[in-house]
């Protein structure tokens, strides 16, 4: 996938990145609130931006869910929030971002896909609590006035402020999509290009705007996940789980 060259931070050699073409991922710790990439044991690797990597980063809700994030992708920024907490102990290194700054990130991200669910959910299917929701959330985040706004109206006023925060986003990331060309046919495409994996999220979450993907949050676990049709929960383990639920709770109050 092309991508643009990174630039180093201030003071950084560029070598031991590959020329700043691929992403370093590996063992991290987290400590003192903040997550930290160091030692030998880093892999450089050329990242591909995949629907599964977003999935991936919205489900990261605790601490010990970044160093799992961060063995398999790397870390949000790589030291581009400020360049002290980036430093070069060669021939090894360290790189560390705040978790504090993680876990609010991952709750924007979060909050933005429940808020489009939220708007998808009350158009197709019309249950009325989720219509309510969405109305309070139209008036919460848009300041919509109250009353009885056709649930049209109220998704497109979500829509509209989302589009301009994704957009928002976007840019304060150094993010965009390029023009590109797939392997086969000449058929044309676009392509994600950013310097940093938050950059790559929000780029991920605005294709999966454009593209209508419909998103439920499993009423078992809180995952968000693309839904098929007719599915509620994010895996038959999640099912199971709520029908066992289910069951003992009617054999409690009988
Ligand atoms: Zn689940």
């Amino acid at each position: 996938m092309a991508r643009i060259p990174r630039q180093p931070p201030p003071g950084v050699e560029i070598a031991p990145r590959a020329q700043g073409l691929s992403w370093l991922r590996g063992p991290a710790a987290i400590e003192d609130g903040w997550v930290t990439l160091r030692g030998g044991e880093i892999e450089q690797y050329q990242f591909e931006a995949h629907p599964g990597f977003l999935d991936d980063l919205v489900n990261v809700r605790r601490p010990e869910a970044i160093v799992r994030f961060v063995a398999a992708y790397g870390l949000l920024w790589e030291g581009q929030l400020d360049p002290d907490d980036f430093e070069w102990l060669s021939p090894m290194f360290r790189v560390r971002e705040p978790v504090e700054r993680w876990l609010s990130f991952v709750a924007e991200l979060r909050e933005i896909q429940r808020l489009y669910c939220l708007s998808q959910w009350a158009l197709h299917r019309g249950e009325p609590h989720v219509i309510a929701s969405l109305r309070k959330a139209a008036q919460e985040i848009v300041a919509f006035p109250a009353g009885e706004a056709l649930v049209e109206v109220l998704s497109e006023a979500v829509a509209g402020f989302l589009s301009v925060l994704v957009t928002e986003r976007i840019e304060e990331n150094a993010a965009r999509f390029l023009v590109g060309v797939s392997d086969t046919h000449g058929r044309y495409e676009l392509l994600p290009a950013a310097a940093t994996l938050a950059g790559h999220a929000w780029l991920q979450l605005a294709a999966q705007l454009l593209q209508h993907i419909e998103l439920g949050e499993c009423p078992a676990c809180g995952r968000i996940f693309v839904l098929a049709p007719r599915q509620r929960y994010c895996s038959t383990r999640c099912a199971t789980r709520q029908r066992v639920r289910r069951h003992r709770r009617r054999s409690e109050e009988s």
